[in-house]
């Protein structure tokens, strides 16, 4: 392990780690809480949990988002569940099965100890939502119902129809407004984090863009949390909400903090496939879809006729094929890539597009249409309205598309990254699924952060830090601000040719190419080179119209741009040293039957890069080793 990653995980069995953590910490008394203050970066799920648990305890909080207000924090995108080891079907699930499903669908590249933790605490989040009064999905008897995502051979997906997302985070955003209304929680909206403070080699505070104002403002605190979401908007066309980022997190790792795995990133199968040039957003089908629909495409190549007239002898339904013991919920890598052969092989729909069917008919026939209405409805009416097509009468056309990211800023076991007071929750770190994400386990692991661990690990960190007194006129505040105000009159007055949309694109699809479902050595390196390029085009020569004393959408859109190409470039390299298979990381070089080959003698590690002050300078890749006691590593199979 590197002399600078310290996971700092407890000693002891797996499952007693975090019990004994959480009593060896040590605690903050209720009146000296009041005397810390936590700046929390974002208000999805993650940033709204930990807002409201901190302000709860009686820290002072402020917390920003980018968006006019938390309940549109991309969180309330999510269609389709949060997992809970709660056993409620009485299937044979357990806190200790959801552990292994998720190290073995990460394909060994998570920390157990954290696995097993967030698998611990699911059981909590489910009961702390209820609580709260989150309209989850009942059974006629009362009881909370269950349903299927990939990976897993049990249901225990917990739901609210197909907006599990807006309900949950309606639920966090009650708690946090209640803390705002108490006095313990300030809330910023139309706020966008520039640029972390470190003082004395600690996280301090923060440099906000006020978006409708213009004015750029500095915040101090004794500790900050970055919750500020994921990155796959790096691909342009991605299932992202369009103001999604990686500003925050770059702006972090630029001062010190260490970026994680970041070409781990995952392809979901279920996307309504790209229409056309003008697109600049592609839409979701949720994984839930998988429980009652069949994937299949023409056995015929090139076959051009309408779903409907293809005969079902003439139907490869592949994933019941080759995964035959989990089917149409093999998990979101392997079902991506097998959609990608198809397609390759000239198997997609209409004589060959880059698409596959996700068909309803059978299910339909079987339960009814009320019934897969009362499941599914508002998808299936998504779906409608933006293709005019009826997926009751025919099946849905789907392929993968750019969806979550794995990698993130590293944290330690206590979600400290390596800015000590800089904390990371949600899908801003990189903590808990390794190298592919189960479905409905990202909900999991935002509020199992924000609710669960975060309020006692800052604790821990508030009880044993000594910090001296810091405000706003301190040198790293001025110097934090002279920076930003450096950058965005640099964007203003370049007065290039062309706009931040277009070279966002251009990066898109470089990144698409060679740095998405497939990747090899020979893409990689070109496109690191041409990503180097568009760096040096968009600083000679992008064009920002406007001031920047007011309400700027181009010259927001520019600074997400210069730091989505720079993270381009490191997950390219990151992608191209790691020489091996796993997860959503498929190196073509390195497979066996088409299934990714891992290398667990070289690679069994977390990467994490560590910044050397210029993007002109090739980052430092640390490692963090990482060990398998409890679930033995062990190729991934869902045959
Ligand atoms: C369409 C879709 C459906 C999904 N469905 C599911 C599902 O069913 N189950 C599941 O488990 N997962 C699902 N996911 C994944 C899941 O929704 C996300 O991983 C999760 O909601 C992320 O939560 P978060 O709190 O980390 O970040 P977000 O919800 O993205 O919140 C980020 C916050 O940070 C703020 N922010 C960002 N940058 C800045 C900045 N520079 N300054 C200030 N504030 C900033 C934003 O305003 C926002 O408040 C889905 C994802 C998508 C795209």
């Amino acid at each position: 392990m590197s002399v600078k990653l310290d996971s700092k995980i407890p000693s002891g069995s797996v499952d007693t780690k975090w019990k004994n953590h959480k009593f060896n910490m040590k605690l903050v008394n209720p009146a000296n809480k009041r005397k810390h203050s936590v700046i929390v970066i974002g208000t999805g799920l993650a940033g709204a949990s930990a807002a409201a648990s901190l302000g709860e305890l009686g820290y002072k909080v402020k917390a920003f988002c980018v968006h006019e207000s938390p309940r549109r924090a991309h969180s309330v995108a999510a269609q389709g569940g949060i997992n809970a080891a709660k056993n409620y079907q009485n299937d044979g699930d357990s806190v200790y099965r959801l552990f292994y499903d998720t190290v073995k669908g990460g394909d060994f590249r998570a920390r157990e100890a954290n696995v097993y933790r967030l698998a611990e605490v699911s059981v909590n989040i489910i009961d702390q939502a209820v609580a709260q009064g989150v309209p989850l999905a009942r059974e006629y008897g009362g009881l909370l119902s269950n349903r299927s995502f990939g990976g897993a051979q049990v249901s225990r997906t917990f739901y609210a129809r197909g907006q599990t997302g807006q309900q949950l985070l309606l639920g966090a955003y009650s708690s946090m407004m209640r803390q705002v209304d108490l006095g313990t929680v300030e809330l910023y909206t139309r706020r966008e984090m520039l640029d972390l403070v470190v003082v004395d080699g600690k996280a301090r505070g923060v440099i906000i863009r006020n978006l409708l104002t213009g004015e750029i403002e500095s915040y101090t605190a004794d500790a900050v949390v970055l919750a500020s979401g994921g990155y796959s908007n790096v691909f342009y066309l991605s299932t992202n909400a369009m103001a999604c980022a990686v500003t925050a997190a770059w702006k972090a790792h630029k001062k010190g903090a260490f970026f994680a795995n970041p070409c781990y990133t995952q392809i979901h199968p279920t996307c309504i496939p790209v229409h056309g040039e003008n697109q600049s957003k592609l839409t979701l089908m949720s994984e839930s879809l998988r429980n009652d629909g069949r994937v299949w495409v023409s056995k015929i190549k090139g076959d051009k006729r309408h779903a409907n007239e293809i005969p079902e002898n003439e139907r490869d339904y592949y994933l019941e094929r080759v995964y035959p013991s989990f089917g149409n919920l093999a998990p979101r890598d392997v079902a991506s890539r097998q959609a990608k052969y198809r397609v390759d092989e000239g198997h997609g729909v209409n004589g060959g597009e880059q698409a596959v069917y996700l068909d309803f008919k059978d299910s339909i026939n079987r339960l009814g249409e009320d019934k897969i209405a009362e499941r599914y409805g508002n998808l299936f009416q998504m779906y409608d309205k933006i293709t005019g097509e009826n997926p009751y009468k025919m099946p849905m056309r789907i392929y993968p598309a750019p969806h979550y990211t794995m990698g993130g800023l590293w944290v330690d076991y206590n979600l400290e990254s390596t800015i000590p007071g800089l904390f990371v929750a949600g899908e801003a770190n990189f903590s808990d699924h390794g190298a592919n994400r189960l479905g409905a386990s990202a909900l999991m692991q935002g509020l199992a952060d924000g609710y669960f661990v975060l309020p006692y690990t800052i604790g821990n960190y508030l009880a044993n830090t000594n910090l001296a007194k810091v405000d706003v006129n301190n040198d790293a505040f001025k110097h934090g601000k002279n920076e930003v105000e450096t950058e965005l009159k640099k964007f203003l007055s370049t007065k290039g040719s062309r706009s931040a949309e277009s070279m966002h694109k251009e990066l898109g699809r470089i990144m698409w190419d060679n740095c998405g479902m497939g990747r090899n050595k020979e893409g990689l390196t070109s496109a690191i080179t041409k990503i180097q390029k568009l760096r040096e085009e968009f600083h000679n020569n992008i064009n920002v119209p406007g001031e920047a004393n007011g309400l700027n959408p181009e010259l927001e859109k520019a600074g997400r741009v210069a730091d989505f190409i720079e993270l381009g470039e490191l997950m390219c390299r990151d992608a191209l040293v790691r020489e091996e298979s796993c997860g959503g990381h498929f190196r073509e070089e390195h497979q066996v039957d088409g299934e990714a080959k891992r290398d667990d003698e070289k690679f069994c590690h977390v990467a994490a890069w560590e910044w050397n002050g210029s993007a002109n300078k090739e980052q430092t890749r640390h490692t963090e080793q990482l060990t398998f006691e409890n679930v033995k590593l062990a190729t991934r199979s869902y045959k």
